[in-house]
């Protein structure tokens, strides 16, 4: 029943991706479930991670370095397949925690 409802809801269909996402609920751990090794990214150009995350999630810090943030992870472990050096070690979060999708 309550999947009909969902269905049914006015202007649904008519919701962008990033709106769509916008209404995802997120319960977060403390500590993060995506490791990068440094040593690793330190060598790489083409920065594929950045490009990968659906959830620009990706970034590199002041210090130059590539950085994650875990927060707000969709768990679609694009970036453990996107990085072919084998940097991303990655994981679902602990029972409990992670998103939790509205729409999609
Ligand atoms: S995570 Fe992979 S793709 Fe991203 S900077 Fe590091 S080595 Fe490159
Ligand atoms: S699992 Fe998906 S959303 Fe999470 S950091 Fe990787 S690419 Fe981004």
């Amino acid at each position: 029943m309550i999947r009909t409802l969902w269905f049914f809801l006015p202007g649904e269909g008519k919701m962008k991706i990033t709106e769509k996402l916008a209404i995802d609920a997120f319960k977060n751990d403390k500590e993060t479930h995506i490791l990068l090794d440094q040593k690793v990214c330190h060598t790489c150009k083409e920065r594929f991670c950045i490009y990968a995350c659906p959830a620009n999630l990706y970034s590199l810090n002041e210090k130059e370095e590539m950085v994650v943030e875990f927060a707000g992870c969709l768990e679609c472990g694009t970036c453990m397949i996107a990085c072919i050096y084998g940097s991303v070690q990655w994981k679902y979060p602990r029972s409990e925690f992670g998103v939790q999708y509205r729409f999609g």
